[in-house]
């Protein structure tokens, strides 16, 4: 059993809309995901008011209804309790006592993981990457393309690393592939999802939506080939609306593709049930 768990940032299900950039034209890999492998799951968890990243990764990685535990939607970066919610218990730390093999693909531009711990702001997955040093990729590992940047194609960080090159997204898929072939889990984060969601900008969305979906496409056929299980799925729904500038309360697809796709998809219903599923498509069900 390999899982390649694509978590994607502010994407929720909605009816077609003029302005609902997710659709079949923009991105059509992710929408014949979402029609044929996937299930809408809740991310209001509950709780009052609109889902926000901090408590909804929390939750997607821990399996705590941290919304509940905090007793409202956190924003942004973790704060001192939900980072001891993280620290305690969360998918890394509970795949490697189960001994297996976990990689965070997406870099960071450090030399090496203790650069992070002294990072003010750190974001629900660093919390949980610094849990497990081991699966912290460096900007060496993404200069030898054994890790990938957040934004796919390293257009983002042009300015400040010329000499790191910009790639099309297939091979961004390539590499993912690769390292997932290494390990029984790899996480790939994707938040620009998220970012022009907020933005209000339809043509930077879908922009940002085709450049993600030709990573997908490629990366289903990699997986496909090889009997990988693609597990995809987002903290809160923000990009299907973009009449508005905030997340919305939109249920998220849970997708899963691949080897053990029907219990993994039988047994989520919330983002409480994600971390539970893939520790027990791990442990065979
Ligand atoms: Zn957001």
């Amino acid at each position: 059993m390999r899982i390649i768990f694509l978590f994607i940032d502010g994407v929720g299900l909605r009816e077609a809309a003029s302005d609902n950039p997710v659709n079949p034209e923009v991105c059509p890999t992710l929408c014949r995901l979402i029609t044929s492998h996937s299930k809408p799951i809740d991310a209001c968890l509950g709780v009052e008011g609109l889902p926000q990243s901090a408590t909804g990764q929390a939750t997607m990685f821990t399996g705590v209804n941290c919304a509940r535990a905090m007793g409202k939607h956190c924003e942004g970066f973790p704060g001192p309790s939900l980072r001891r919610i993280i620290e305690e218990n969360n998918l890394f730390l509970q795949l490697k006592k189960r001994g297996k093999r976990v990689k965070f693909a997406d870099a960071y531009l450090v030399e090496s993981a203790e650069e992070l711990i002294p990072r003010r702001y750190k974001s629900v997955t660093t919390v949980m990457a610094l849990t497990t040093p081991e699966v912290v990729m460096t900007a060496d590992d993404l200069a030898e393309d054994r890790a990938l940047m957040q934004d796919l194609t390293r257009e983002t960080i042009q300015d400040r690393y010329p000499d790191i090159r910009v790639i099309p997204p297939q091979r961004a898929a390539e590499h993912l592939f690769a390292i997932a072939r290494e390990n029984d889990f790899t996480l790939y984060e994707f938040f620009q999802t998220d970012v022009s969601g907020h933005s209000m900008d339809y043509a930077r969305a879908c922009a940002v939506l085709r450049t993600y979906d030709r990573f997908l496409s490629a990366l289903v056929r990699f997986t496909e080939a090889a009997g990988l299980t693609l597990v995809m799925t987002a903290d809160h729904g923000n990009i299907e609306a973009m009449d508005d500038r905030s997340h919305t309360r939109n249920p998220v697809p849970f997708i899963a593709f691949g080897p053990r796709e029907k219990e993994l998809r039988d047994s989520v219903s919330s983002l409480e049930d994600v971390t539970p599923a893939v520790l027990a498509a791990f442990d065979g069900f």
